[in-house]
């Protein structure tokens, strides 16, 4: 059974940064305002997230563990299965086979909550405790039983860049959700968590960078966009810079990164990218579902109308502030 787990974590957990990934995903599928992650030697020896979500009933906790349990009902032809950030209830299971986790939890309908303590998928400890609403994972030692995982792990420093980009990138996702990275004592990334993105643009990326984008916004019949777009002075040398979310999704798509080259075509060398954070909000039926969960790639049944609605929500940015 923890063979099966650790083969299944082959895919799901590749690194620090996947664990905290699914993780934080979880903690947002939870419903928290507050997510804190603290991360030493880039995630190899110890992650912790904090949430302050729904929590997990005591007597739903050893379950959580188990592989294919998910408490999140998603039907293939579910119009909303965009939405869903969870990965079929495989996270747990096999993040636990592969390393030591903690977990404490509390529902506000309970005055305690539960310990757990699971080390390469076997119980150690199951205790009831005082603790508050929410839940804290602590993971300790990933892949110290599977060696042959352990080695292709990066520097510490490494692991810790990786982690540092997974966390920005969920952050730019979820203004809503004020998100904390403390790596190695030191508080690298905390944002707002007032569902403002300028504010959460910010936080990320410093005053210099804020100061310099032009607010986008867009509506067609299909498409609706909001977000920001650098002035051409910030743009970067890589597409690191160009965040896209579809209906709250991270993506990364061929056409979109197109039409915004496009829409920059004058203003910028082909060398450079712009700075861009997207949210782009389109009818689910027009996004290939199909893909793999833990991939990024998405398709769109019609490239042109996103193409054209993402060239004309930057295009009128642009021209809005006549550069
Ligand atoms: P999935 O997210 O696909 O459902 P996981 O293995 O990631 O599968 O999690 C299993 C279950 O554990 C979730 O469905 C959820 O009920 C519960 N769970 C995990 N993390 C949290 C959390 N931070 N807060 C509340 N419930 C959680
Ligand atoms: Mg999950």
């Amino acid at each position: 059974e923890n063979t099966a787990n650790q083969i299944a974590a082959g895919e799901v957990v590749e690194r620090p940064a996947s664990v905290v990934k699914e993780l934080v995903e979880n903690s947002i599928d939870a419903g928290s305002s507050n997510i804190s992650i603290e991360i030493n030697n880039g995630g190899i020896s110890m992650i912790k997230v904090v949430d302050n979500g729904s929590g997990i009933d005591e007597d739903d906790v050893e379950i959580a563990f188990e592989r294919h349990s998910t408490s999140k009902i998603r039907k293939a032809d579910d119009l909303e299965s965009i939405y869903t950030l969870g990965f079929r209830g495989e996270a747990l299971a096999s993040i636990a086979s592969v390393s030591l986790v903690e977990l404490t939890t509390r529902v506000k309908e309970k005055p305690y909550g539960k310990y757990i303590k699971i080390q390469g998928g076997l119980v150690k400890e199951v205790r009831q405790t005082g603790c508050p609403v929410g839940t804290t994972f602590i993971v300790r030692d990933l892949f110290y039983n599977t060696p042959a995982r352990f080695k292709f792990l990066k520097k510490d420093t490494t692991e810790a860049g990786y982690v540092s980009d997974i966390v920005n990138r969920i952050a730019l996702g979820n203004p809503h959700i004020s998100i904390k990275l403390v790596n190695n004592r030191n508080c690298v990334i905390h944002t707002p968590g007032n569902n403002d993105l300028l504010s959460t643009i910010f936080s990320l990326y410093g005053k210099e960078t804020a100061k310099e984008v032009l607010e986008v916004r867009y509506k067609d019949e299909k498409v609706e966009i909001f977000g920001y777009a650098g002035k051409p002075e910030i743009a970067r040398t890589t597409r690191n810079y160009q965040s896209i979310y579809i209906n709250g999704r991270y993506i990364r798509n061929k056409t979109i990164f197109s039409a915004i080259d496009e829409a920059y075509k004058t203003y910028l060398m082909k060398n450079k990218f712009a700075f861009v954070v997207l949210q782009i909000k389109i009818n689910p039926i027009f996004v290939d579902v199909n893909v793999h969960p833990t991939k990024m790639e998405v398709r769109f049944s019609d490239e042109q109308t996103i193409f054209r609605a993402v060239y004309h929500a930057i295009n009128n940015a642009l021209l809005s502030k006549s550069l």
